[in-house]
């Protein structure tokens, strides 16, 4: 038997080498933009903590303080004995932050959207979804059982033809990621909202990366989102009317069948959530960094704190990290399946700590290395 397995999964590996899709992994240690790996210190551009907030001293005290008053985990899941006190106040820290009645905390944005998602839609209805919707949000809709057609990426007018084409159906929920998080554009939410508007359908936000970043002025009813990019921390959310937090309490399996965020969890996310919407000046720096970068490089004006080069095959974006990696900088290549294939690309993440000498050398490097190729 353990031939067998060994042999599937050597085959299965020979196969990702072959075509440069081969992940692994590296242990990195992170202090504010630098990141040490293999003892080298680089200056990391890959990191999605957006803010600098989860190597922030107060943070941490935070969170150690929550973990020596209620200990090092929840003990049971929320609806048993693991509802920590903390949970609430960073949700009400959530739902002021979007404007919205209530949210939940999950143990991840990852168990959020697949737990929330089926609980909105069910074998009769459709969902209908940005092409480009991160890994866990189809995840989410496949567990649904409900009919999923996706979009062209942020073609609304797509979207209402998928959407007129698909009746008969009971209920439509549409799906959008408010920052792409691997493109770094932003949905044209009100545009969607006017869609959703027209056809009695649902809009729902997936904010991962908009979070602390981008004030989207959404109009989204369900908005989701993670405590683990720009708050530093760990954890996903979902933002929207009490009585679907209610239902979600009661239903979302992902919420229901696990146990509560760990206590320092929940003490970080509530101490960075409070900077966050006291602290403008920290997402102001973070586009300012961006929008230095793009302008030295060349690229279009950033969106948001992510910026993309786009290359191609997936060597050539391994290639050009190990280039700028021998020069101090991190910036990991993003492959296939993770982008569609022939968009390998760099993905440049900015933050609030990077400093403008590190932007200009960067940019130096990416303009010589483009010039090159
Ligand atoms: C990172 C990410 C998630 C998952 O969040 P985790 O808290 O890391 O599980 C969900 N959606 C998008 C768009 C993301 O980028």
């Amino acid at each position: 038997m353990d031939a067998e397995i060994i042999g599937f999964a050597t085959e299965k590996l020979a196969n990702l080498e072959a075509r440069d899709l081969r992940r692994s992994l590296k242990p990195t240690s992170r202090r504010g933009a630098a990141a040490t790996r293999d003892d080298d210190t680089l200056i990391s551009f890959s990191d999605n903590d957006y803010l600098g907030l989860g190597t922030e001293p107060e943070v941490i005290a935070a969170g150690i303080d929550a973990a020596k008053k209620f200990g090092a985990g929840a003990g049971a899941s929320r609806l048993v004995t693991g509802d920590v006190p903390l949970n609430q106040r960073v949700e009400d820290r959530l739902a002021a932050i979007k404007g919205t009645e209530a949210a939940l905390l999950f143990g991840s944005g990852y168990l959020a959207n697949i737990g929330a998602i089926p609980v909105l839609a069910g074998p009769e209805d459709v969902i209908i979804l940005d092409e480009l919707s991160h890994s866990c949000i189809h995840a989410g809709a496949a567990l649904s059982r409900a009919r999923v057609i996706r979009f062209r990426h942020n073609d609304v007018d797509h979207a209402a033809q998928v959407l007129r084409d698909a009746a008969p159906f009971r209920r439509a929920l549409i799906i959008t990621e408010t920052v792409f998080s691997m493109d770094g554009d932003r949905a044209p939410l009100q545009d969607l909202a006017a869609l959703c508007a027209n056809h009695h359908a649902w809009l729902m936000t997936d904010d991962a990366h908009g979070l602390g970043v981008i004030d989207a002025n959404n109009p989204a009813p369900v908005q989701m989102g993670t405590l683990s990019k720009a708050a530093g921390a760990y954890g996903g959310y979902v933002c929207g009317p009490q009585a679907l937090i209610d239902l979600l309490v009661n239903r979302a399996r992902s919420f229901v069948y696990t146990t509560g965020l760990p206590p320092f969890v929940l003490g970080a996310a509530d101490k960075a959530l409070e900077i966050i919407a006291s602290d403008k000046a920290r997402r102001e720096k973070v586009l300012a960094n961006a929008r230095l970068f793009c302008r030295l490089a060349g690229l279009d004006e950033p969106q948001s704190a992510i910026v993309p080069l786009i290359l191609g095959e997936a060597d050539a974006a391994l290639a050009f990290s190990a280039r700028l990696q021998a020069e101090g900088f991190l910036v990991t290549a993003i492959r296939p399946p993770t982008v569609p294939e022939g968009t390998a690309r760099l993905r440049f993440a900015f933050s609030a700590l990077h400093r403008e000498a590190d932007i200009r050398r960067l940019a130096e490097n990416v303009n010589s290395f483009r010039a090159a190729a």
